[in-house]
Protein backbone atom coordinates (compact mmCIF):
# COMPACT_ATOMS: atom_id res chain seq x y z
CA UNK A 1 0.00 0.00 0.00
CA UNK A 2 1.01 3.26 -0.86
CA UNK A 3 1.13 5.93 2.05
CA UNK A 4 1.48 9.90 1.61
CA UNK A 5 1.14 11.72 4.63
CA UNK A 6 -0.01 15.52 4.26
CA UNK A 7 1.65 17.36 7.45
CA UNK A 8 -0.44 20.82 8.09
CA UNK A 9 0.64 23.17 10.84
CA UNK A 10 -2.05 23.16 13.71
CA UNK A 11 -3.33 20.71 15.96
CA UNK A 12 -5.42 17.40 14.50
CA UNK A 13 -5.03 18.63 10.48
CA UNK A 14 -2.08 16.09 9.71
CA UNK A 15 -3.57 13.36 7.69
CA UNK A 16 -2.77 10.07 5.03
CA UNK A 17 -4.00 9.58 1.89
CA UNK A 18 -4.22 5.74 1.45
CA UNK A 19 -3.43 3.83 -1.80
CA UNK A 20 -4.51 0.77 -2.87
CA UNK A 21 -6.47 -1.88 -5.26
CA UNK A 22 -9.46 -2.91 -3.03
CA UNK A 23 -9.13 -0.44 -0.59
CA UNK A 24 -12.83 0.30 -0.12
CA UNK A 25 -13.35 -2.95 1.22
CA UNK A 26 -11.37 -1.87 4.45
CA UNK A 27 -12.82 1.29 4.79
CA UNK A 28 -14.12 0.80 8.28
CA UNK A 29 -10.77 -0.62 9.68
CA UNK A 30 -9.78 3.16 8.63
CA UNK A 31 -12.83 4.72 9.55
CA UNK A 32 -12.62 3.36 13.17
CA UNK A 33 -8.71 4.51 13.25
CA UNK A 34 -9.60 8.14 12.60
CA UNK A 35 -12.75 8.51 14.64
CA UNK A 36 -13.38 5.69 17.31
CA UNK A 37 -17.05 5.16 17.87
CA UNK A 38 -18.03 7.05 14.51
CA UNK A 39 -21.86 7.47 13.62
CA UNK A 40 -20.98 7.65 9.45
CA UNK A 41 -23.14 9.35 6.74
CA UNK A 42 -22.03 8.71 3.29
CA UNK A 43 -22.89 11.37 0.85
CA UNK A 44 -23.13 10.19 -3.07
CA UNK A 45 -25.05 11.19 -6.29
CA UNK A 46 -27.30 8.95 -7.68
CA UNK A 47 -25.24 7.26 -9.53
CA UNK A 48 -22.01 6.22 -7.35
CA UNK A 49 -24.57 5.43 -4.68
CA UNK A 50 -26.37 2.90 -6.84
CA UNK A 51 -22.67 1.20 -8.04
CA UNK A 52 -21.02 1.52 -4.80
CA UNK A 53 -23.40 2.92 -2.09
CA UNK A 54 -25.23 0.16 -0.31
CA UNK A 55 -21.81 -2.06 -0.33
CA UNK A 56 -20.58 0.54 1.83
CA UNK A 57 -23.10 1.07 3.94
CA UNK A 58 -23.41 -2.30 4.74
CA UNK A 59 -19.82 -3.49 4.87
CA UNK A 60 -19.62 -0.44 8.08
CA UNK A 61 -22.71 -1.74 9.28
CA UNK A 62 -21.07 -5.30 9.22
CA UNK A 63 -19.04 -3.80 11.56
CA UNK A 64 -21.33 -2.33 14.09
CA UNK A 65 -21.15 0.30 12.78
CA UNK A 66 -24.06 2.96 12.36
CA UNK A 67 -24.13 3.91 8.63
CA UNK A 68 -26.68 5.70 6.74
CA UNK A 69 -26.82 6.79 2.95
CA UNK A 70 -27.20 10.44 1.93
CA UNK A 71 -27.80 10.73 -2.21
CA UNK A 72 -27.63 13.95 -4.42
CA UNK A 73 -28.54 13.86 -8.09
CA UNK A 74 -25.43 13.85 -10.47
CA UNK A 75 -23.48 16.60 -11.54
CA UNK A 76 -22.43 20.15 -10.79
CA UNK A 77 -25.57 21.47 -10.34
CA UNK A 78 -25.95 19.30 -6.96
CA UNK A 79 -22.94 21.75 -5.97
CA UNK A 80 -25.68 24.40 -4.44
CA UNK A 81 -27.27 25.89 -1.34
CA UNK A 82 -30.78 23.75 -1.86
CA UNK A 83 -29.04 20.83 -2.13
CA UNK A 84 -26.68 21.62 0.88
CA UNK A 85 -29.72 23.27 2.80
CA UNK A 86 -31.64 19.38 2.32
CA UNK A 87 -28.42 17.61 3.51
CA UNK A 88 -28.22 19.53 6.54
CA UNK A 89 -32.59 18.76 7.15
CA UNK A 90 -31.70 15.33 6.50
CA UNK A 91 -28.64 15.34 9.28
CA UNK A 92 -30.51 16.94 11.93
CA UNK A 93 -33.81 14.72 11.36
CA UNK A 94 -31.64 11.45 11.67
CA UNK A 95 -29.86 12.55 14.47
CA UNK A 96 -26.34 13.85 13.85
CA UNK A 97 -24.33 15.84 16.19
CA UNK A 98 -21.03 16.87 16.46
CA UNK A 99 -19.11 13.38 16.93
CA UNK A 100 -20.77 12.46 13.70
CA UNK A 101 -18.37 11.77 10.26
CA UNK A 102 -19.16 12.54 7.14
CA UNK A 103 -17.36 10.13 3.84
CA UNK A 104 -17.62 11.83 0.56
CA UNK A 105 -17.85 8.84 -1.80
CA UNK A 106 -17.60 10.24 -5.07
CA UNK A 107 -16.23 12.45 -8.06
CA UNK A 108 -15.01 16.37 -7.01
CA UNK A 109 -18.57 17.65 -6.57
CA UNK A 110 -19.46 14.97 -4.13
CA UNK A 111 -16.01 15.75 -2.38
CA UNK A 112 -16.87 19.82 -2.97
CA UNK A 113 -20.26 19.33 -1.54
CA UNK A 114 -19.64 17.64 1.16
CA UNK A 115 -16.08 19.03 2.30
CA UNK A 116 -18.24 22.11 2.70
CA UNK A 117 -21.21 20.58 4.41
CA UNK A 118 -18.64 18.79 7.07
CA UNK A 119 -17.28 22.26 7.82
CA UNK A 120 -20.28 24.33 8.66
CA UNK A 121 -22.16 21.66 10.23
CA UNK A 122 -22.24 22.45 13.47
CA UNK A 123 -19.75 24.09 13.00
CA UNK A 124 -17.71 21.98 11.50
CA UNK A 125 -17.44 17.84 11.73
CA UNK A 126 -14.65 15.50 10.76
CA UNK A 127 -15.10 14.21 6.88
CA UNK A 128 -13.46 11.33 5.11
CA UNK A 129 -12.70 11.48 1.20
CA UNK A 130 -13.10 9.08 -0.83
CA UNK A 131 -12.50 9.40 -4.56
CA UNK A 132 -14.00 7.82 -6.69
CA UNK A 133 -13.30 9.42 -10.16
CA UNK A 134 -9.35 10.04 -11.70
CA UNK A 135 -10.11 13.67 -11.48
CA UNK A 136 -10.93 13.54 -7.85
CA UNK A 137 -8.02 11.29 -6.60
CA UNK A 138 -5.39 13.17 -8.05
CA UNK A 139 -6.81 16.70 -7.15
CA UNK A 140 -10.04 17.47 -5.76
CA UNK A 141 -10.09 14.99 -2.75
CA UNK A 142 -6.48 16.70 -2.01
CA UNK A 143 -5.56 19.99 -0.24
CA UNK A 144 -8.98 20.71 1.38
CA UNK A 145 -10.44 23.21 -0.68
CA UNK A 146 -14.54 23.02 -0.59
CA UNK A 147 -17.00 24.79 -2.37
CA UNK A 148 -20.68 25.30 -4.00
CA UNK A 149 -21.67 27.44 -6.97
CA UNK A 150 -23.41 30.47 -7.05
CA UNK A 151 -25.46 31.51 -10.31
CA UNK A 152 -22.58 34.66 -10.55
CA UNK A 153 -19.68 31.39 -11.01
CA UNK A 154 -18.60 28.08 -9.72
CA UNK A 155 -16.68 27.64 -6.88
CA UNK A 156 -17.70 31.57 -5.02
CA UNK A 157 -18.58 29.99 -1.88
CA UNK A 158 -16.48 27.75 0.39
CA UNK A 159 -13.89 27.21 3.24
CA UNK A 160 -10.69 24.98 3.57
CA UNK A 161 -11.50 22.18 5.74
CA UNK A 162 -8.97 19.23 5.40
CA UNK A 163 -10.30 15.54 5.38
CA UNK A 164 -9.22 13.31 8.07
CA UNK A 165 -8.57 11.15 5.70
CA UNK A 166 -8.07 10.33 2.18
CA UNK A 167 -8.31 6.88 1.00
CA UNK A 168 -7.79 6.06 -2.78
CA UNK A 169 -8.81 2.83 -4.49
CA UNK A 170 -7.93 2.62 -7.85
CA UNK A 171 -10.03 -0.65 -8.71
CA UNK A 172 -13.45 2.49 -8.60
CA UNK A 173 -11.92 3.29 -12.00
CA UNK A 174 -13.07 0.35 -13.55
CA UNK A 175 -16.56 1.77 -13.85
CA UNK A 176 -15.66 5.13 -14.81
CA UNK A 177 -16.33 6.09 -18.44
CA UNK A 178 -13.50 6.77 -21.24
CA UNK A 179 -14.52 10.42 -20.99
CA UNK A 180 -14.64 10.94 -17.46
CA UNK A 181 -10.99 9.12 -17.37
CA UNK A 182 -9.69 11.47 -20.00
CA UNK A 183 -10.82 14.04 -17.82
CA UNK A 184 -8.95 13.79 -14.97
CA UNK A 185 -5.77 12.57 -17.32
CA UNK A 186 -5.20 15.97 -17.91
CA UNK A 187 -4.50 16.53 -14.60
CA UNK A 188 -2.35 13.91 -13.61
CA UNK A 189 -0.02 14.99 -16.87
CA UNK A 190 -0.18 18.34 -15.24
CA UNK A 191 1.33 16.89 -12.54
CA UNK A 192 3.89 15.82 -14.62
CA UNK A 193 4.71 19.29 -16.29
CA UNK A 194 5.08 20.67 -13.44
CA UNK A 195 7.43 18.43 -11.48
CA UNK A 196 7.81 15.03 -12.98
CA UNK A 197 9.57 14.04 -15.84
CA UNK A 198 10.04 10.30 -14.75
CA UNK A 199 6.25 10.42 -14.80
CA UNK A 200 5.90 12.39 -18.30
CA UNK A 201 8.21 9.00 -19.28
CA UNK A 202 5.42 6.28 -17.67
CA UNK A 203 2.46 8.09 -19.24
CA UNK A 204 3.93 8.57 -22.99
CA UNK A 205 5.78 4.55 -22.71
CA UNK A 206 4.12 1.61 -20.67
CA UNK A 207 1.31 4.43 -19.78
CA UNK A 208 0.11 4.75 -23.03
CA UNK A 209 -2.30 2.07 -23.29
CA UNK A 210 -3.27 1.81 -19.77
CA UNK A 211 -5.76 3.90 -19.57
CA UNK A 212 -7.56 2.28 -23.61
CA UNK A 213 -7.73 -0.97 -21.80
CA UNK A 214 -11.30 -1.27 -19.96
CA UNK A 215 -10.01 -3.62 -17.07
CA UNK A 216 -7.02 -1.39 -16.40
CA UNK A 217 -5.02 -4.93 -15.86
CA UNK A 218 -1.94 -3.46 -15.38
CA UNK A 219 -2.64 -2.55 -11.67
CA UNK A 220 0.95 -1.98 -10.85
CA UNK A 221 1.59 1.04 -13.32
CA UNK A 222 -2.21 2.61 -12.24
CA UNK A 223 -1.02 2.69 -8.76
CA UNK A 224 1.99 3.78 -9.40
CA UNK A 225 1.26 6.76 -11.80
CA UNK A 226 -1.96 7.85 -9.64
CA UNK A 227 0.72 7.69 -6.73
CA UNK A 228 3.00 10.27 -8.19
CA UNK A 229 0.41 12.78 -9.29
CA UNK A 230 -1.18 12.66 -5.70
CA UNK A 231 2.39 12.97 -4.19
CA UNK A 232 3.24 15.91 -6.45
CA UNK A 233 -0.06 17.70 -4.85
CA UNK A 234 -0.15 16.79 -1.46
CA UNK A 235 3.34 17.84 -1.14
CA UNK A 236 2.57 21.47 -2.93
CA UNK A 237 0.24 21.97 -1.06
CA UNK A 238 1.77 20.89 2.37
CA UNK A 239 4.23 23.81 1.28
CA UNK A 240 1.51 26.13 0.53
CA UNK A 241 -1.88 25.68 2.26
CA UNK A 242 -3.53 28.60 1.11
CA UNK A 243 -2.78 29.46 -2.41
CA UNK A 244 0.52 31.30 -1.76
CA UNK A 245 2.91 31.77 -4.65
CA UNK A 246 3.70 27.93 -4.50
CA UNK A 247 0.57 26.59 -4.88
CA UNK A 248 0.02 28.38 -7.75
CA UNK A 249 1.88 25.88 -9.96
CA UNK A 250 -0.79 24.00 -9.80
CA UNK A 251 -2.61 25.89 -12.02
CA UNK A 252 -0.82 25.32 -14.95
CA UNK A 253 -3.26 25.53 -17.81
CA UNK A 254 -5.72 26.53 -15.95
CA UNK A 255 -5.86 30.28 -16.98
CA UNK A 256 -6.67 29.76 -20.07
CA UNK A 257 -8.44 26.53 -19.56
CA UNK A 258 -10.76 28.10 -17.44
CA UNK A 259 -11.72 30.83 -19.56
CA UNK A 260 -12.32 28.21 -22.56
CA UNK A 261 -14.34 26.40 -19.31
CA UNK A 262 -16.35 29.30 -19.03
CA UNK A 263 -16.63 30.48 -22.86
CA UNK A 264 -18.42 27.34 -23.59
CA UNK A 265 -21.02 27.34 -21.29
CA UNK A 266 -19.40 24.58 -19.28
CA UNK A 267 -19.49 22.49 -22.41
CA UNK A 268 -16.05 21.48 -22.48
CA UNK A 269 -15.37 19.41 -19.58
CA UNK A 270 -12.12 20.97 -17.22
CA UNK A 271 -9.54 18.41 -18.00
CA UNK A 272 -10.31 18.89 -21.78
CA UNK A 273 -9.79 22.80 -21.09
CA UNK A 274 -7.14 22.11 -19.27
CA UNK A 275 -4.99 19.96 -21.52
CA UNK A 276 -5.86 22.86 -24.17
CA UNK A 277 -4.95 25.61 -21.47
CA UNK A 278 -1.71 23.07 -21.03
CA UNK A 279 -0.75 22.88 -24.79
CA UNK A 280 -1.17 26.92 -25.71
CA UNK A 281 0.91 27.52 -22.20
CA UNK A 282 3.80 25.07 -23.79
CA UNK A 283 3.92 27.17 -26.70
CA UNK A 284 3.90 30.45 -24.21
CA UNK A 285 6.43 28.66 -22.64
CA UNK A 286 9.06 28.46 -25.55
CA UNK A 287 9.00 31.95 -26.22
CA UNK A 288 8.77 33.62 -22.51
CA UNK A 289 10.61 31.00 -20.57
CA UNK A 290 13.13 28.82 -23.18
CA UNK A 291 11.43 25.59 -22.86
CA UNK A 292 12.69 23.95 -26.40
CA UNK A 293 10.49 23.45 -29.13
CA UNK A 294 11.20 19.92 -29.00
CA UNK A 295 10.16 19.53 -25.53
CA UNK A 296 7.04 22.02 -26.38
CA UNK A 297 5.56 19.29 -29.62
CA UNK A 298 6.66 16.24 -26.58
CA UNK A 299 4.26 17.98 -24.29
CA UNK A 300 1.53 18.62 -27.04
CA UNK A 301 1.90 14.48 -28.68
CA UNK A 302 1.77 13.34 -24.71
CA UNK A 303 -1.50 15.13 -24.52
CA UNK A 304 -2.66 14.18 -28.15
CA UNK A 305 -2.08 10.56 -27.75
CA UNK A 306 -4.09 10.52 -23.98
CA UNK A 307 -7.06 11.49 -26.92
CA UNK A 308 -7.32 15.47 -24.95
CA UNK A 309 -7.97 18.14 -27.50
CA UNK A 310 -4.86 20.72 -28.15
CA UNK A 311 -6.86 23.52 -29.76
CA UNK A 312 -10.27 24.62 -28.61
CA UNK A 313 -13.77 24.31 -30.72
CA UNK A 314 -15.16 27.19 -32.85
CA UNK A 315 -15.54 29.72 -29.47
CA UNK A 316 -15.51 33.15 -29.76
CA UNK A 317 -13.13 34.76 -29.34
CA UNK A 318 -14.30 37.80 -27.41
CA UNK A 319 -16.01 35.38 -25.23
CA UNK A 320 -12.76 33.91 -24.17
CA UNK A 321 -10.93 37.34 -23.58
CA UNK A 322 -13.92 38.30 -21.68
CA UNK A 323 -13.45 35.63 -19.25
CA UNK A 324 -9.60 35.74 -19.15
CA UNK A 325 -10.33 39.69 -18.26
CA UNK A 326 -12.14 38.34 -15.04
CA UNK A 327 -9.21 36.29 -14.09
CA UNK A 328 -8.51 36.73 -10.39
CA UNK A 329 -4.90 37.20 -11.24
CA UNK A 330 -4.72 39.45 -14.00
CA UNK A 331 -3.14 42.80 -13.52
CA UNK A 332 -3.89 45.76 -16.61
CA UNK A 333 -3.26 44.00 -19.76
CA UNK A 334 -1.37 41.03 -18.30
CA UNK A 335 -1.31 37.68 -16.57
CA UNK A 336 0.19 35.97 -13.99
CA UNK A 337 0.84 32.53 -15.78
CA UNK A 338 2.43 29.07 -15.40
CA UNK A 339 4.91 28.34 -17.55
CA UNK A 340 7.63 25.76 -17.99
CA UNK A 341 11.60 25.73 -17.85
CA UNK A 342 11.64 22.67 -19.33
CA UNK A 343 9.55 19.50 -18.36
CA UNK A 344 8.88 18.72 -15.11
CA UNK A 345 9.89 22.20 -14.27
CA UNK A 346 7.69 24.59 -13.55
CA UNK A 347 7.84 28.75 -13.18
CA UNK A 348 5.49 31.65 -11.99
CA UNK A 349 5.92 34.47 -15.15
CA UNK A 350 3.90 36.87 -13.42
CA UNK A 351 3.74 39.56 -17.20
CA UNK A 352 2.53 37.08 -19.56
CA UNK A 353 0.62 39.41 -22.18
CA UNK A 354 -2.71 39.24 -22.90
CA UNK A 355 -2.20 39.59 -26.75
CA UNK A 356 -0.16 36.26 -26.79
CA UNK A 357 -3.02 34.54 -25.91
CA UNK A 358 -5.23 36.67 -28.26
CA UNK A 359 -2.95 35.31 -31.33
CA UNK A 360 -3.15 32.17 -29.44
CA UNK A 361 -6.94 32.19 -29.95
CA UNK A 362 -6.64 33.43 -33.48
CA UNK A 363 -3.95 30.71 -34.95
P1 LIG B 1 -15.38 15.15 -11.26
O1 LIG B 1 -14.76 14.16 -10.35
O2 LIG B 1 -14.97 14.98 -12.66
O3 LIG B 1 -15.22 16.54 -10.75
P2 LIG B 1 -18.22 14.37 -10.79
O4 LIG B 1 -18.19 14.25 -9.33
O5 LIG B 1 -19.36 15.14 -11.36
O6 LIG B 1 -16.94 15.02 -11.40
O7 LIG B 1 -18.21 12.94 -11.44
C1 LIG B 1 -18.35 12.79 -12.82
C2 LIG B 1 -19.40 11.75 -13.18
O8 LIG B 1 -18.86 10.45 -12.99
C3 LIG B 1 -20.65 11.81 -12.36
O9 LIG B 1 -21.75 11.68 -13.22
C4 LIG B 1 -20.58 10.58 -11.44
O10 LIG B 1 -21.86 10.05 -11.17
C5 LIG B 1 -19.75 9.64 -12.25
N1 LIG B 1 -18.91 8.73 -11.47
C6 LIG B 1 -18.15 9.04 -10.40
N2 LIG B 1 -17.41 8.00 -10.01
C7 LIG B 1 -17.73 6.98 -10.84
C8 LIG B 1 -17.30 5.63 -10.96
N3 LIG B 1 -16.35 5.13 -10.16
N4 LIG B 1 -17.84 4.87 -11.93
C9 LIG B 1 -18.77 5.39 -12.78
N5 LIG B 1 -19.19 6.66 -12.73
C10 LIG B 1 -18.69 7.45 -11.77
ZN1 LIG C 1 -7.98 21.44 -12.46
Amino acid sequence: MKEIFVQLPGQDRSYRILLEAGLRFRLDDYLTQVCPNPRVWVVSDALVARLYGSGTVALLKNRGIQASLLTVPRGEKSKSWPVLSRLVCQLLEQGADRQSLLVALGGGVIGDLTGFLASIFMRGIPFVQVPTTLLAMVDAAIGGKTAINLPAGKNLIGTFHQPRLVLIDPEFLLTLPARERRNGLAEVIKAGFIHDLDLLEMLSGPGQTLWRDRQLRNRGLLAEIIGRAVAIKARVVAEDEKEGDRRRILNFGHTVGHALEKASGFKIKHGEAVAMGMAAALDFSVELTGLSPAEASQGKELLRSQGLPLRPPSLSREEVLGALQMDKKRQADHLVFILLRRLGEAVIYPKAPLTMISDWLRA
